[in-house]
């Protein structure tokens, strides 16, 4: 979705505040694509600064579905997004200062709202995910979710010299 910045950056200098919706639903970065959900409607205001600045604020809050860090079980994670940013539009870089941050999500005197949120969810991205906090992870050997039930895999952990006593039962219990 783009927001038409023309209002503006005309001489009435029009604010604009609009409620939008989030086209974006997943997240393109190492380990994904992680889908997006339940998105709420993007609140964003955009009002004119000086010059070619424009202040850009405003707020979405959405579900990223993101797997448990140890047992890979899609987990919701909420994320509330909130933004206030100074950008400089049209072409003229050199007007960029240092109150204003690259703006890649505006393209001439168009806002990339997806865009937009796609950097602040970023931002927003939880370092750790668990299922919950005392998640116990899969079994390295089968991929067992040990969160659902125990495997039958030897525990690799062990002494190795201890594999040749317990095989001496194993092979003592089949008798
Ligand atoms: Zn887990
Ligand atoms: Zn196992």
């Amino acid at each position: 979705m783009f927001i038409d910045l023309s209002d503006v950056l005309s001489e009435q200098h029009k604010p604009i505040d609009v409620s939008v919706p989030l086209e974006l639903d997943e997240m393109k970065i190492p380990g994904g694509p992680y889908f997006l959900k339940e998105k709420s409607p993007v609140h964003i205001k955009v009002e004119h600064v000086k010059g070619k600045e424009i202040s850009v604020t405003g707020e979405c809050s959405l579900i990223a579905v993101i797997p448990c860090d140890r047992c890979l079980e899609p987990v919701d994670v909420p994320l509330d997004i909130r933004f206030e940013k100074h950008a400089v539009t049209g072409k003229d870089q050199a007007e960029q200062t240092e109150e204003t941050e690259e703006s890649d999500y505006i393209d001439g005197y168009h806002l990339d709202v997806d865009k937009l949120l796609y950097n602040e969810i970023l931002i927003g991205w939880p370092a750790k995910v668990l299922c919950k906090d005392d998640c116990k992870g899969i079994c390295s050997t089968c991929g067992q979710n040990l969160n659902e039930g125990t495997c039958d895999c030897e525990d690799t952990s062990l002494d190795p010299r201890m594999s040749v006593i317990r095989d001496v039962f194993k092979n003592f219990k089949e008798v």
